[in-house]
């Protein structure tokens, strides 16, 4: 049974997880590239470390959860990552959202130190991390998945199993492409309405009743209603996973007509200086064009 965990990556979704897995009892060591994220966590009784490899020694499990495929590639492959400080017999987790020719590329690398990896990306936000509900995905070794299970089951309510490496990843870039999707529809949806007059806390009524209501629309249209953009998740990394989700259909040549039209709007609203924001400030490149701004208000 796994006791003993280093965590690299303190960002949103990695505090919310470390947090769990120091309330479920495990021994954590952790790492984050600012090294003030890591204090809180000090506190609570995680050793500190000082670089990636020295982090990753004397663990059975060594999870990260960071930005981007340049962040992997720094953290995992450069001198001082995991790569040089990992050992024969330990497990590595990876729960970023990168390409699966990325996963690919750590599977071989821990593979030739004789380390097991697995992909293990997730769905849920900041909030899901927090309360451990996450949606979890896991690709790799049937039987090493097993082992880690239980230490997955203390940070998400589902766990699903995927096969051979990279096919969790996939799956989150399937997931994301919906996402994105979702979040252009209910922009474009709400926009609409507000250039028609309507009351636009009785249209999000409607969409959290009607047969095309999720969980994603309500939540990100209610803080629009708000004016509330803090980042849960991050609009500049909604931008990373459409630009991965195209990188990874053209490899496949499978067709994502929308994707571009949310691709451009997500950028439009980086460069209006809104990539830290929510991912939901896409709605603001919208209301540029349309001269509007969304917010409730009573019908005229
Ligand atoms: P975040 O809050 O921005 O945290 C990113 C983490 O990556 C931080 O620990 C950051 O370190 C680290 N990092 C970035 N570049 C680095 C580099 N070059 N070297 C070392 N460390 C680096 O992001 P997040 O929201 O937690 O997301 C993390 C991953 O989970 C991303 O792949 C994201 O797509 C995915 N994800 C996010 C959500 C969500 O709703 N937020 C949901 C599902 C999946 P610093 O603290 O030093 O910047």
């Amino acid at each position: 049974m796994i006791k003993t965990i280093s965590y690299l990556g303190l960002g949103t979704m990695g505090g919310g997880m470390v947090s769990n897995l120091l309330k479920a009892g495990y021994k954590l060591t952790v790492w984050n590239r600012s090294v003030k994220k890591c204090g809180p966590f000090g506190k609570k009784g995680a050793r500190i470390a000082d670089t990636p490899a020295d982090a990753v020694r004397d663990a059975e499990l060594v999870m990260y959860c960071l930005s981007n495929d340049q962040a992997v590639e720094e953290v995992v492959f450069e001198p001082k990552g995991i790569l040089s400080g990992i050992k024969e017999g330990q497990i590595a987790v990876d729960m970023s959202t990168v390409l699966p020719a990325t996963s690919l590329r750590e599977e071989e690398a821990y593979a030739k130190r004789g380390v097991d990896f697995l992909d293990v990306p997730v769905f849920g936000s900041k909030q899901e991390s927090a309360d451990a509900k996450l949606w979890i995905m896991a690709a790799g070794n049937k039987a090493v998945f097993e082992k880690v299970k239980p230490v997955l089951e203390h940070l998400g309510q589902t766990i699903h199993y995927f096969g051979k490496n990279g096919n969790a990843v996939a799956m989150k870039l399937v997931g994301n492409l919906i996402v994105a999707l979702e979040l252009e529809a209910l922009a474009e949806g709400l926009v609409l309405a507000q250039k028609a007059g309507l009351d636009l806390s009785t249209v999000m009524q409607v969409v959290k009743v009607a047969d095309f209501r999720s969980p994603l629309l309500v939540s990100n249209g209610q803080n629009i209603l708000k004016r509330n953009f803090s980042p849960s998740f991050a609009l500049k990394l909604m931008l990373k996973d459409a630009d991965l989700i195209a990188k990874f259909s053209e490899s496949l040549d499978s067709p994502i007509p929308a994707l571009p039209i949310v691709q451009k709007n997500l950028e439009l609203a980086v460069a209006l200086g809104f990539g830290e924001e929510n991912a939901s400030a896409l709605i603001k490149s919208l209301e540029k064009e349309a001269g509007v701004e969304v917010k409730a208000r009573r019908a005229r």
